[in-house]
C-alpha cells in the first residue's frame, strides 16, 4: 500500500480542521456552559452533541467487534461516500475505479466531486474479477468501490477475488456492507486490522430498520478515520439520531426477530415468484432484496404501480435489463405482491 501521505490530497494533509467549542474542553470536567452561544434554556436539545459522538461509538463498538478508534458516524452511509472522495480524489485528476452494476451514489459523489469514474463490469454472475478490476487502474487511482452484497445485484462478492484486490490494489479499497446483516458470509469489517487501506460502510438504514435517522458508519484504521472527521462538518451527526440509535442498538432481540422473519419470508417469496410464468429468471441473493428478470420489466412495473406496489425498476441497468428489484416485505405485503404477480397477464 501506498503511504496515507501519497493517497490524501495535499490541501487535506495540510488542513487545521475547525475546532468547536465541544473539542476544546473535551475531556474536562465543567457544569457551567458559556462557551458555544447556545441559549441556556431547553435542555438537553439546547446543547450542541458530541461532536465524535463517543458514547455511541462504544455502544455501537459492542454491537459491531470493531474497536470505537476504527469508527466514523455520518448522516448515512451516504456522507461516508462523499468525504471518501473529499479526503483522497483530486477533483479533475484522480479516478476511482468501481465494479458495475452497484449502488449509484459512489458514482454521483465522483461526478459532484469532478472525480473520473471508471465502472468495471461485473461477469454475467455477477461476480468480480480481480484482474480486470486491477488492470483498470492506473497511478492517479485513488480508490476502488467494491459492494458485497452488492445492490442491486444482492450477490455477495466472492471473498478470495476480494481479498485479491486488498492485497494488490496499492490504494483505499471500499467495501459497502450495507446489507451484510443478511448474509451468512463473514463480514470485511472483521479484517480491518489485516489491511490499512480497508474501508467498511456499515448503515442503520437495512437490518436495524432506522432508515429515517440517518446513521451511517466507516470502519478504518484510526489514521483513515482521524482524516475524515478533520473534514466532515463539525456537529455531523444531530443528538436525536445519537439517542434513537443508542436506543435500537439496545433492542438487539428485535434485530433477530426481524431478520429471523425477513430471511425467512425471503426464502419462501423467492422460490414462489420463480414459479410464475411471468419470471424468467430468479437471482440468488445474501441481502433483503433479489432480482427478477421478465419479459417486460417496464410493463411489470407499471402494472404493479397502478396496484399500489411499488419495486424497483433496474431495466436501464447494465447487466440488469429486464430485471425489476424486490425488497422483501412483511407477510402480509409479501402475499399482496405474490396475488398482484399471479393475476399479471403476459
Ligand atoms: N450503500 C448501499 C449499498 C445502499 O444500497 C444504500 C442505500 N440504498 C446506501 C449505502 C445508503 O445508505 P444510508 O441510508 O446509510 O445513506
Amino acid at each position: 500500500m501506498k503511504s496515507l501521505t501519497e493517497l490524501v490530497r495535499p490541501n487535506i494533509q495540510r488542513l487545521t480542521p475547525y475546532s468547536c467549542a465541544r473539542d476544546e474542553f473535551r475531556g474536562r470536567k465543567a457544569s457551567v456552559f458559556l462557551d458555544a452561544n447556545e441559549n441556556p434554556y431547553n435542555a438537553p436539545l439546547n446543547r450542541y452533541p458530541d461532536p465524535l459522538q463517543e458514547q455511541l461509538k462504544q455502544e455501537l463498538a459492542q454491537a459491531k467487534g470493531v474497536p470505537a478508534e476504527y469508527m466514523f458516524l455520518g448522516n448515512g452511509s451516504d456522507e461516508a461516500i462523499d468525504l471518501v472522495y473529499r479526503v483522497f480524489c483530486e477533483p479533475g485528476k484522480d479516478n476511482v475505479v468501481a465494479i458495475a452494476p452497484t449502488y449509484g451514489m459512489y458514482e454521483v459523489c465522483a461526478n459532484i466531486n469532478d472525480v473520473e469514474y471508471r465502472s468495471v463490469m461485473l461477469d454475467k454472475n455477477f461476480q468480480l474479477d480481480a484482474s480486470r478490476l486491477l488492470s483498470a487502474t492506473d497511478e492517479h487511482t485513488k480508490v476502488i468501490w467494491l459492494c458485497s452484497p452488492n445492490n442491486p445485484t444482492g450477490n455477495c462478492l466472492q471473498r478470495s477475488e476480494v481479498e485479491r484486490v486488498l492485497r494488490e490494489f496499492p490504494g483505499i479499497v471500499v467495501i459497502d456492507e450495507a446489507y451484510s446483516d443478511f448474509s451468512h458470509e463473514r463480514p470485511f469489517r472483521a479484517d480491518l486490522p489485516l489491511y490499512p487501506n480497508l474501508i467498511v460502510l456499515n448503515t442503520m438504514s437495512k437490518a436495524w430498520a432506522s432508515a429515517a435517522i440517518r446513521l451511517g458508519m466507516a470502519f478504518a484504521s484510526p489514521d483513515i478515520i482521524g482524516l475524515m472527521n478533520k473534514v466532515k462538518y463539525p456537529y455531523n451527526v444531530n443528538l436525536l439520531t445519537q439517542q434513537k440509535a443508542s436506543d435500537m442498538l439496545r433492542q438487539k432481540g428485535k434485530l433477530h426477530e426481524w431478520l429471523t422473519t425477513i430471511l425467512n419470508e425471503r426464502t419462501h417469496l423467492m422460490p414462489a415468484v420463480a414459479e410464475l410464468p411471468l419470471a424468467l429468471q430468479v437471482y440468488p441473493t445474501d441481502a433483503n432484496f433479489f432480482l427478477v428478470r421478465v419479459a417486460d420489466a417496464d410493463r411489470l412495473y407499471h402494472y404493479l404501480v397502478e396496484r399500489g406496489i411499488v419495486v424497483r425498476n433496474r431495466n436501464r441497468v447494465a447487466l440488469c435489463q429486464g430485471c425489476l428489484r424486490i425488497t422483501v416485505g412483511t407477510p402480509q405485503e409479501n402475499c399482496e405482491l405474490l396475488a398482484a404477480l399471479r393475476q399479471y397477464k403476459a
